[in-house]
């Protein structure tokens, strides 16, 4: 199973890098990236040698290999007209004739191409090695049997002075040459061949190596310890130079500290950060990050979709009140009792679910009307029982994320967005369906949610905010059937404006007055205030059953199941658009006694 992770920029970085096929590399890391249109034109009949890994940009060990790699390319940087480092991502469907083509069985395979490598050659394999410095040898001895083969002529001389004759050193070198250096070593030692690699660039030097096989120059040259440097100058004046340690850097350091002060410019030494052996680096995991990648740009999508509703959304969320915030109570009586019945009487009416969804809530609603007390816990073994008997009343299944509810971390959104979504989606849901009907009241579907947040809800700033928001201005200001709709935005809203800027809210989700201008341009007047027809059209458009996303529920629950007469749901919409938002001049109190609470 893989970790839930967050991506951070590196992350981020390699989901995008993988999703797009841009591979692990690329070319301002001193790397050359080679493709199937550009591998043959690079690689062959070149002066230089050519190193290349062969890699898969999905394999757990190409990306261990990866630092060894870029860290190598950037050590050898100097290198490039002798050797250059190239690398072919297999896992890039363009380069599958390529991969295909060199033989590579195995992730990452270094191969090596000589200097003019012929079209058809495929390359030497090449051992990988645990550390930048061991394939750093390896190619080093590469390029000395290379060059004691013949081919390379064009590369600094690899191979040892053996004459002992200083002056035959003058004899071949091109006139802008003012110092050569000679670095004596023992046989096996290779830094001398590194340091020629390494300062080729400076094109007024030339550094030969000298073996401690050549005795009679050690003799000549006065040198009693190896390793050791000499400078030499055209005029036969002998420089000895002090090397704090034996290392190749401090011998690169001693030349270039000379070179310096006697004003002949020397190239900045690149920063080289060793990663250490190459099996001791943990990759990445790719899985969690492709997972943590998928969500993230599946969160972009539907947010970018703008006010949309899921049905898993409100699915999940009328679970999760049922099992745990109501299941959760000892017992369940008196005003509580008749909350939980009236919220699972407009459940029944009103929530857009499918057909098990619908006989399974009718069935609870029945059963609780029938208790005069019911337990949390035979709440819960009923519904079990319900769902053995109708079947799974809920299109999703329990491990079913949130969607448009989904916070950008887990602490963000979830039930609280969920329980706004499905309140928003009760109301105008019960307008669409009975809004025509004489006794239809808007008012009862608010209370019955009032109720449900008074006795159940878990958070209890929350229902004690809505309770008081609920006796301020809820029985005073609903009496057509959009009046309810328009205080629970109403209502809701405020809450945001209270929320805005509060440690609850989610940074990818401000709480704004909703919709926004972008979502509704047309809900604002000129002067910013609402226009509240426009308002309610779009609540209508948002929350209507008809417009209830699908995204990733079993199937589509027939919306139709609940629909009362043969009127379809958007002939209503269209009504409801068209009704007069002005209230009918009923008074409060008249309203009141109209009301009945059935
Ligand atoms: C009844 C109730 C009261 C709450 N009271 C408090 C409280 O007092 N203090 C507190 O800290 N938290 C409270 N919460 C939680 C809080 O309001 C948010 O639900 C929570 O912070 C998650 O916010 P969210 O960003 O997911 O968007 P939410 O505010 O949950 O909104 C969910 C979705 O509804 C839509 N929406 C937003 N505003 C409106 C609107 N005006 N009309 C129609 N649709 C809209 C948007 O698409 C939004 O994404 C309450 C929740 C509920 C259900």
């Amino acid at each position: 199973m893989c970790n839930v992770i967050f991506l951070n920029q590196e992350t981020k970085k390699l989901y995008n890098d993988l999703n797009s096929g841009r591979g692990l590399y690329n070319s301002d890391e001193k790397i050359t990236v080679l493709n199937e249109s550009n591998f043959k034109s690079s690689v062959y009949g070149t002066k230089n040698a050519w190193l290349v890994e062969f890699y898969n940009s999905w394999c757990g060990f190409c990306h261990r290999f990866a630092p060894i790699w870029r860290t190598l390319a950037t050590d050898i940087s100097a290198w490039q007209d002798v050797v250059t480092i190239g690398a072919v991502d297999c896992a890039n469907d363009d380069n599958n004739p390529l991969c295909r083509e060199y033989e590579i069985m195995y992730y990452p395979m270094l191969k090596f191409f000589p200097s003019d490598s012929k079209v058809g050659f495929l390359g030497n394999e090449v051992e990988k090695g645990k550390t930048v410095d061991s394939i750093r040898t390896s190619i080093v001895e590469l390029l000395r049997k290379e060059q004691t083969a013949g081919r390379g002529a064009s590369w600094p001389n690899l191979t040892p002075y053996r004459s002992n004759d200083v002056k035959n050193l003058w004899k071949n070198v091109p006139t802008n040459v003012q110092f050569i250096f000679l670095i004596f070593e023992d046989t096996d030692s290779l830094t001398g061949m590194e340091v020629i690699l390494d300062l080729q660039v400076i094109k007024s030097i030339q550094i030969r190596y000298v073996t401690n096989e050549n005795e009679a120059l050690v003799k000549l040259m006065g040198v009693s310890m190896f390793p050791s440097i000499v400078a030499l100058e055209s005029n036969m004046s002998v420089t000895p130079l002090k090397t704090s340690d034996s290392s190749r850097l401090s011998f690169r350091k001693v030349i270039k500290t000379f070179l310096k002060a006697r004003s002949i410019d020397v190239p900045k030494e690149e920063t080289v950060v060793d990663p250490g052996e190459w099996s001791n680096i943990k990759p990445p995991d790719l899985v969690a990050i492709m997972a943590a990648g998928e969500e993230e740009k599946k969160a972009l999508e539907i947010k970018a979709m703008g006010d949309v509703v899921f049905q898993a959304d409100l699915e999940k969320t009328v679970m999760y009140a049922l099992q745990h915030e109501i299941s959760v109570h000892k017992s369940i009586s008196g005003n509580a009792l008749t909350a939980l019945q009236n919220y699972l009487s407009i459940l029944c009416k009103y929530l857009p679910i499918g057909p098990h969804g619908v006989t399974f809530l009718k069935k609870l609603r029945d059963k609780v009307y029938e208790a005069i007390e019911i337990k949390g816990e035979m709440f819960s073994s009923y519904m079990k029982e319900l769902e053995n008997e109708v079947g799974t009343p809920f299109s999703i299944s329990s491990s079913q994320d949130w969607i448009g509810c989904k916070g950008s971390e887990g602490t963000f959104r979830g039930f609280p967005c969920g329980t706004w979504s499905t309140f928003h989606t009760l109301i105008v849901n019960s307008v669409l369906q009975k809004g025509d009907e004489k006794q239809f009241d808007s008012l009862e579907v608010l209370e019955a949610m009032l109720g449900y947040i008074t006795h159940f809800f878990g958070c209890q700033d929350c229902s004690k905010h809505f309770q008081s928001m609920a006796s301020e201005s809820m029985r005073s200001s609903v009496f057509e059937p959009n009046d309810g709709i328009m205080w629970l935005w109403k209502a809701h809203n405020k809450v945001n404006k209270r929320l805005a800027g509060d440690a609850s809210e989610d940074p990818l989700h401000p709480k704004i007055q909703f919709p926004s201008k972008e979502t509704c341009p047309s809900c604002r007047r000129h002067d910013d205030t609402w226009d509240e027809e426009e308002v309610l059209k779009h609540l209508v458009k948002v929350y209507g059953k008809d417009h209830i996303n699908q995204m990733n529920t079993a199937s589509k629950p027939s919306l139709e199941v609940q629909a009362s007469g043969r009127e379809s749901h958007r002939l209503k919409e269209e009504k409801l658009g068209a009704l007069e938002m002005k209230k009918q001049g009923t008074s409060a109190g008249n309203h009141e006694n109209q009301r009945s609470h059935t």
